[in-house]
């Protein structure tokens, strides 16, 4: 039988039995609409209610905080221009207000998944905000005086990825919110922090006092969670507006009927993906390991991309020179592997990753990337697999390659 490895859980995770098993009520006898007053109703909005504090939770937040979303991607859009609309209204009443004359400014970086730059230049084209898009070092980490100085005084948000989904390089995250805390003392005016934590719900701690962010974003299918639903988090007195208008469901910030079955399943994949922490990053990180250690010995002329060290417990990615990523996907599915090029929204395009484009990697090795990213259901006999079938996929194509 053809073997089916799955290697692409930076992409989507499956949703396991017991998320399913607990959800699978609220589809067919616990259907109602939360809103409504009579048995239903009302039991749906006990779990509603339940998931909400259940997410607090894990979080360290209140449930107020927690506002249900349709994914991470919606969850950004409402961080961002949530925020920038907010000031307009604040600048509107008062004339003093500091960004008085001069539009908000946001300050991101350049590796940042595409639902936070396309927003951010969503805005910029509106001409409601000014952005700062940070470079990044070779190993995609952003320097913290970098984001000192690009720092002003009508800055009023600050958005960097916890974890890059394409190189699994880990920003520090908790020297970033000193730092924004230091500046917002000395400036008189609060900096929000949003970081975007769609990709380390299996692996890194999302306590948000301990992170210290103001808004954080999360996608329910990236950790076993299904698809269609997340959240966004806000620290209590963050001014925000929606982006929707409807009722006034989720402190009006998102109005519609909640997703009850699938926020249900999102808070019991939480408590799952958080609740085995350690074990998973010690389990995963292994095989990981193993997996790098190795492509780069069998695989000449290879570079890890990334963090060495800094790097999520599941991300494998890799630049082969001479060879180009969507042809090695193609020969990697025959074998029944599913891999990436990086990520879902970059690849189709035939463009080379923003992400390695920022990190200096030149256009003709960005061509050449590979995302391997494990999960909790990835075995050694996987790993042993793909060592044995990429070196010869990889020589393959580097033959068939015109030479220049
Ligand atoms: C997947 C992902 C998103 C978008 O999540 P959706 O579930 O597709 O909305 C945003 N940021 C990062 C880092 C991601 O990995």
């Amino acid at each position: 039988m053809k073997k089916k490895i799955y290697l692409d859980y930076a992409a989507t995770t499956p949703v396991s039995s017991e998320v399913f098993k607990v959800m699978k009520p609220y589809f067919f006898q616990d259907y109602g609409n939360p809103s409504e007053p009579h048995l239903w109703g009302q039991k749906a909005r006990f779990a509603l209610d339940k998931a909400r504090q259940k997410m607090a939770d894990f979080l360290g937040a209140k449930p107020q905080e927690i506002i249900f979303t349709s994914g991470a991607t919606e969850a950004i859009n409402l961080a961002h221009k949530g925020v920038v609309e907010a000031m307009f209204q604040q600048s509107a009443k008062n004339k003093e207000y500091r960004t008085k004359g001069k539009l908000p400014h946001i300050i991101t970086s350049q590796i940042e998944h595409k639902a936070v730059l396309e927003t951010c230049k969503h805005l910029e084209k509106l001409n409601w905000a000014k952005v700062t898009y940070l470079p990044v070092d070779k190993d995609g980490l952003v320097d913290l005086r970098v984001l000192e100085k690009a720092i002003r005084p009508e800055t009023v948000l600050v958005s960097v990825m916890y974890v890059n989904n394409e190189v699994g390089t880990i920003q520090p995250i908790e020297e970033m919110t000193q730092l924004l805390k230091a500046i917002s003392s000395q400036l008189k005016a609060k900096i929000y922090f949003h970081t975007d934590a769609a990709a380390v719900a299996e692996y890194l701690t999302l306590d948000v006092k301990k992170l210290g962010v103001d808004l954080m974003t999360l996608g329910s299918h990236k950790f076993g969670g299904p698809k269609g639903v997340g959240i966004l988090y806000l620290k209590k007195l963050t001014q925000i507006d929606p982006l929707t208008f409807g009722g006034h469901h989720e402190r009006g910030l998102w109005p519609g009927t909640e997703a009850v079955p699938l926020i249900v399943g999102m808070a019991e994949a939480l408590r799952q993906a958080q609740g085995e922490l350690t074990d998973t990053n010690k389990r995963v990180s292994r095989l990981k390991d193993k997996l790098i250690k190795g492509v780069l010995e069998k695989i000449p002329e290879t570079i890890l991309t990334g963090h060495p060290e800094k790097r999520l417990a599941d991300m494998a990615s890799f630049c082969f020179k001479g060879a180009e990523g969507e042809a090695i996907l193609l020969r990697l599915d025959a074998e029944g592997i599913a891999a990436s090029s990086g990520s879902a929204c970059t690849s189709g395009t035939l463009q080379p990753s923003h992400v390695l484009l920022a990190m200096g990697i030149p256009a003709e090795i960005a061509h050449g990337s590979i995302r391997f990213s494990l999960g909790r259901e990835t075995t050694e006999e996987e790993i042993d697999y793909v060592l044995e079938k990429l070196p010869k996929i990889i020589k393959e194509i580097r033959e068939m390659a015109p030479k220049l």
